[in-house]
């Protein structure tokens, strides 16, 4: 089983990057990009309690405007899981294109909570070179057909929990939206 220590110097070759496939550099970059997207949703999923983290996947063909990642996990909380979400969204907004979240933005914004993208903004920033070594790490582990689960994924998860992410505590109390949280 493939292992990737985050707190290692590891190295990510070319074949790695591109899937073992001809990519021109366009598509390299977009592969990148992509991983990095799901790579946000996957450090904001392992910042909330009780996340349940399902998959990553990279499509493994490329379209010419090809994001084609999916981030599979399910939050304990609701203002967990609308953190997921616009982690994703602060993501392409700071480093990429706000383009490729629209999804994302339907998906977590709330008017009533909008501190809550101010959280997911801050989170990103905190967080963005760690975001980085992950897509990195995704791509070193995800297998040929694009879906990256199951004790792989795991063992990331618990790596990042352990040592890398600052928890994301709910605003929940109670089961109620009692105040929002700080980050
Ligand atoms: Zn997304």
């Amino acid at each position: 089983m493939k292992h990737v220590d985050l707190s290692a110097n590891f190295q990510i070759t070319d074949e790695q990057l591109c899937g073992g496939r001809k990519l021109t550099e366009e598509q390299t970059n977009e592969r990148f990009m992509t991983a990095t997207h799901e790579a946000a949703h996957l450090v904001g999923a392992t910042a909330c309690h009780r996340s349940a983290i399902v998959a990553v996947t990279i499509a493994k063909t490329n379209r010419r405007d090809g994001r084609q990642g999916t981030f599979e996990s399910s939050e304990f909380w609701p203002d967990h899981e609308a953190f997921v979400s616009l982690v994703g969204y602060a993501w392409e907004e700071q480093h990429g294109d706000v383009k490729f979240a629209a999804g994302d933005y339907h998906k977590g914004f709330n008017p009533r909570h909008v501190y809550m993208l101010d959280h997911a903004r801050a989170f990103v920033k905190t967080h963005a070179l760690l975001i980085v070594e992950v897509a990195a790490a995704i791509l070193l582990l995800i297998p040929k057909h694009g879906r990256l689960d199951g004790k792989p994924l795991a063992g990331l998860v618990a790596q990042l929990r352990e040592t890398w992410v600052t928890p994301y505590v709910s605003g929940y109390v109670n089961g109620k939206l009692d105040h929002a949280v700080q980050w």
